[in-house]
Parts: structure tokens; C-alpha cells; sequence
């Protein structure tokens, strides 16, 4: 033919690549679980567009994925009758990698195998991994409603960049031929496919078709491999932690193991099944804006999109990821629709009580790993005390921060143990905002509480400014900054400590007249601490300033 051009690939999707091949080569076999999911995707999105429009099924509305083998030529074919992609979207998906944030994700690996696996798993694997088992790759696709002369083939070896051509496609969708790798070639076996597609995508709730064998021979027969049935749709009891597993690496793009989840069919008033999934490890683009997954919003089991407008999920649990499942929303249910809807409501407000429900009991019971949990998403979840008011003090009790009690950077200490430590006579909770947490803890501010016993909390987060202007108050507890305004801790303070007091502000007064004088309008005011039990002397802030490094941070940005 004559339209074939050759394009390069992005760098990143180089580097990308580069990895892959080499340090996921002990998990070959995902290859397929990848090729799948996106079969099973493509036709879900399928779905949802032909909900309008019912002529994308071109009389073909039995969704499905199929996988074929050639054990002489050595090839695996997976193929679905999906929405398909344009010479566009071929070359956006498949030749570069458009999510924010992946220069920096990329410049961060270290070259050794080992580490650097771990980081593509913050990634997704996807569509890549084919070449982990592959030396050439053809993918031939067209899209739904596109004429038969519209499809597109692109193929590459991985190595230098990728060929695209205009080539006629009889049916819609996507069909990925694998020539497998010379010492790879033993995967083209019936056998070892079967496998492999139970023991990754046996929860899909599409069907993965492969043609029947009997007696070691290939009949001209489709059968269906997996168990083809909504993992989310059985009951608790019947499904195993590694379905569970498996199915979370499906609808999270994640590649390695979920932390937790929660699992719970909803009757009454309104019914839906929802299944909540905690990854174990952020993903790389936590804190980019477009930061896209969430959850994917099904009626009646049949895939509606993905949480992307509608918010299922507040920001500050931006991280969860599952399914929910309506019996109450038309399955014909629009965007539109969908915009403050009472059941979406009802929905969204029961699973925020799901995961905080979660959160509350891996503290109770599995402590360490809500530490692990608290090491990836503590940041995030401090943005909820801002967010969700009518959940606030639930919040409040699963956050953790670093406190003098041991000055460790570790973040584990909640406000119930600070309440359950406080001395005799006190009655506020104290934290200090810094930008390190080495300011925080050297900081000339918490001399006098380390002198009295008093322990504050250690904030240094970026969120933490954020935190503090909306969490004014604790089980009755106001929570008072340090460096800010007057400290009284007189009702901690004996007679003897005020008298020497008194008079070490009686003997230095002449001196504070004469610095008043000195730094004249620099300053609001100038006071005898008794902060300080070391440091000469420190600035304090009015109870309604900024923290110091907020201030200098806004002077740096041009404010
Ligand atoms: P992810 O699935 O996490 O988005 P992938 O690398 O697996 O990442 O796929 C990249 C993109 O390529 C998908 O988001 C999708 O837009 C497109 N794509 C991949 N496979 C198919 C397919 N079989 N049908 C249609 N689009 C596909
Ligand atoms: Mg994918």
C-alpha cells in the first residue's frame, strides 16, 4: 500500500517502554490481563455511546473478547468488538502518554530494575506490556460507525518508533496480534492460555471467548473461558481475596495489590452494590489536577462511564477506586440526569461513610497498615476537614501527625492520644505550621512547652496551613498555634512561676522601650516572653496572620 507512514514515539513512551521490557519480565504473563481489560473497556464505552445512538452495533451486539493462538507462527491474537479508535485516537492512545505529570514520574527512576518496577506499578502497566512478551505488535482497530475503508493498522517493534496505514476493516473494534519473542513462543499453547485468562480475568463481566478444543483438536466453535459474571454482583462470601485482587488491578489500572476494600449491597429506600477499593500505593499523579480514575458508575450492571464530572468520590478521597452499581436509575440515565441526582447523592454520601467506616476499622484492627495507608494518603486525607463538613469530626479522629512527644518525622499521632496526654489545666490543642519538619521541631516557639511537658503537634505538610484554618476545634478543644498571639498558660503555671515572671517583665522595661523605639514601625509590638527558656528572643504572630513561611512562600509567587 501506499499510505503508510512511520512515526516516532514520544520520549516518554521510549523510556516507557525501555522499563517494561526489562523490569517486568517476571510478571510476563499480564500481558493478557492488560489486552483484556482493555478489550472489556472498549466495550463499555461502546455501550454507553450506543445508549443514543443504537447503529454503532452494526447487528452485532453481542460484546465480547476473543483470544486465538498460532503455535507454528508462534502469534496470540485478542480481539473485541468494541468502540474501536480512529487514526486519532490511535496515535494520542497508543503513541503517546498525554497524562500530566509523567516527565517528572519519569526522571525520578533510578536504573535499577528492581526499584523501578515498583514504580511502574504508580503508573499502569497497559497496553505496553504486549511487547514484554512480543517483538512485533499490529494492532488493527476501527472505530463504531466509521466505514468499513477507516480502519487503521499500526505496528511496531518496539524499538524504532511505529508504522500507521488506512486499511479496510470489515467489523468494528479492535483485534492486537502478537508475534511473540523467539523464546516466547511457548505461551501460543490453549493450555497455559486458558489459564492464564482465569486466573487474571475470570471476574470480567464480559465474555473471553477462545475456540474449543477436543481431543487436542481446534473446532470451529467459540466457547466462553472466563466466569463472564460482575465479580461486584456475588455474594460477599462466594468471592475470594485474590478475585477480589484481581478484579481491583482491572477497574483501578493498577498493577499491584489493593490495601483494602468494602464490599456491600445497599436494599431499602435506595438499591445499589457498591465496592470500595484503597490502593496500597499513591499513584504518581495524585496531586494533578486531571488526575483522572475514580470510580466507575454502572445501573443494572451495565457500565455507564467513569467518574470523571460527576464527582463520586470528594477530592480528599480522590484515591478510592471500585465500582457502584444502581437498581434505581434508567438505564437510558444521561449526563444530564446524573447532575444532583438524589440516588447519585444518596450513593456518593453512604460510600464517603463506607471508606471512612474502612479507615476506622483497619485502626482498630490492623493499626500498621493504616500507618502504611496514612504514609501514601495522609496528605490528601487532611484536605477533608476543608471539604466535608458534615463528616469533620469522623475525619478529624483518622488524622495523624508528628508531635514532640518523640519529635519523629513519622506522622502517627491522633488527636484522641494528644486529648487522652494533655496536663492538668490544659485545655487547647498546640501545633506549630513550618515548612520542614526540622523547622518545626528546632523551632525557639516550643521551648517553653518542651520546659512545661507540653506536647505539640509537629505540621509541616503543605495542606497543613489549610488544615488548621478549617479544623478550629477538637472534642471541645480549640486547636492554637505556638507562634501565634498571646499564650496563656497561666492555668498551667504555678504561683512561684508567676511571680518571677512579674518581675523579670518589671526589671526589663526599660530595655522594651528602647527596642520599641529602635525598630519603630517594623514591628506591632514588642513583649517580655516567657516562651523561651534558651533562644534571646523570637517573632510572634497576631492569632489572624498567615504562618511565617506561608508569608514568605506568597512574597516568593508575587503577591
Ligand atoms: P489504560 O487502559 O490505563 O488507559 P492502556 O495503555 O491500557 O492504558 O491503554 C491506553 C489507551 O488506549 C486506552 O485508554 C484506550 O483509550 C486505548 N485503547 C487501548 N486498547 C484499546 C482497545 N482494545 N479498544 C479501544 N481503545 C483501546
Ligand atoms: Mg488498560
Amino acid at each position: 500500500t501506499t499510505n503508510k507512514e512511520n512515526m516516532q514515539f514520544q520520549t516518554e513512551v521510549n523510556q516507557l517502554l525501555h522499563l517494561m521490557i526489562h523490569s517486568l519480565y517476571s510478571n510476563k504473563e499480564i500481558f493478557l490481563r492488560e489486552l483484556i481489560s482493555n478489550g472489556s473497556d472498549a466495550c463499555d464505552k461502546l455501550r454507553f455511546e450506543a445508549i443514543g445512538n443504537d447503529s454503532l452495533y452494526e447487528n452485532d451486539s453481542e460484546l465480547r473478547v476473543e483470544v486465538e493462538f498460532d503455535s507454528k507462527e508462534g502469534t496470540i491474537t485478542v480481539r473485541d468488538n468494541g468502540i474501536g479508535m480512529s487514526r486519532d485516537e490511535v496515535v494520542t492512545n497508543i503513541g503517546t502518554i498525554a497524562k500530566s505529570g509523567t516527565k517528572e514520574f519519569l526522571s525520578k527512576l533510578t536504573g535499577d530494575e528492581k526499584k523501578d518496577s515498583h514504580m511502574i506499578g504508580q503508573f499502569g502497566v497497559g497496553f505496553y506490556a504486549s511487547f514484554i512478551v512480543a517483538d512485533k505488535v499490529t494492532l488493527t482497530t476501527r472505530r463504531a460507525g466509521a466505514a468499513a475503508s477507516e480502519g487503521v493498522r499500526w505496528e511496531s517493534d518496539a524499538q524504532s518508533g511505529y508504522s500507521l496505514e488506512q486499511v479496510d476493516k470489515a467489523t468494528r473494534g479492535t483485534e492486537i496480534v502478537l508475534h511473540l519473542k523467539e523464546d516466547e513462543k511457548l505461551l501460543a499453547d490453549g493450555w497455559r492460555l486458558r489459564n492464564i485468562i482465569r486466573q487474571y480475568s475470570d471476574h470480567i463481566p464480559l465474555p473471553v471467548n477462545m475456540y474449543k478444543t477436543e481431543a487436542g483438536e481446534t473446532k470451529d466453535e467459540w466457547e466462553t473461558v472466563n466466569k463472564a459474571n460482575a465479580l461486584w454482583t456475588r455474594p460477599k462470601s462466594e468471592v475470594t481475596a485474590e478475585e477480589y485482587q484481581e478484579f481491583y488491578k482491572h477497574v483501578s489500572h493498577d498493577w499491584e495489590d489493593a490495601l483494602a476494600w468494602s464490599h456491600n449491597r445497599v436494599e431499602g429506600k435506595y438499591e445499589y452494590t457498591s465496592l470500595l477499593y484503597l490502593p496500597a500505593k499513591a499513584p504518581f499523579d495524585l496531586f494533578e489536577r486531571d488526575n483522572t480514575h475514580g470510580l466507575k458508575l454502572y445501573v443494572q450492571r451495565v457500565f455507564i462511564m467513569e467518574d470523571k464530572e460527576f464527582k463520586l468520590m470528594p477530592r480528599y478521597l480522590r484515591f478510592v477506586r471500585g465500582v457502584l452499581d444502581s437498581n434505581d436509575l434508567p438505564l437510558n440515565v444521561s449526563r444530564e440526569i446524573l447532575q444532583g441526582n438524589k440516588v447519585i447523592e444518596n450513593m456518593k454520601n453512604a460510600s464517603v461513610k463506607k471508606v471512612i467506616g474502612l479507615l476506622e476499622n483497619m485502626i482498630a484492627n490492623e493499626p500498621d497498615k493504616y500507618q502504611k495507608f496514612w504514609k501514601e494518603f495522609g496528605k490528601v486525607l487532611k484536605e477533608g476537614p476543608g471539604e466535608d463538613f458534615s463528616n469533620r469530626e469522623q475525619i478529624a479522629k483518622l488524622l495523624r501527625f508528628s508531635s514532640t512527644l518523640d519529635d519523629s518525622a513519622e506522622q502517627s499521632v491522633s488527636l484522641p492520644d494528644y486529648i487522652a496526654r494533655m496536663k492538668e489545666g490544659q485545655d487547647k490543642i498546640y501545633y506549630i505550621t513550618t515548612d520542614s519538619h526540622t523547622a518545626a521541631k528546632n523551632s525557639p516557639h516550643l521551648e517553653v512547652f518542651r520546659k512545661k511537658g507540653i506536647e505539640v503537634l509537629l505540621l509541616s505538610d503543605r495542606v497543613d496551613e489549610w488544615l488548621v484554618q478549617h479544623l478550629m476545634e477538637f472534642e471541645g478543644k480549640s486547636l492554637q498555634s505556638v507562634a501565634k498571639g498571646q499564650l496563656d498558660l497561666s492555668a498551667l503555671e504555678t504561683e512561684e512561676d508567676k511571680k518571677a515572671q512579674e518581675k523579670v517583665e518589671a526589671e526589663a522595661k526599660n530595655m522594651v522601650e528602647h527596642i520599641k523605639t529602635a525598630l519603630g514601625e517594623k514591628v506591632g509590638e514588642v513583649r517580655v516572653s516567657h516562651r523561651l527558656t534558651t533562644s534571646p528572643s523570637c517573632i510572634v504572630l497576631n492569632d489572624q496572620d498567615m504562618a511565617l513561611y506561608m508569608q514568605q512562600l506568597m512574597k516568593q509567587a508575587g503577591h
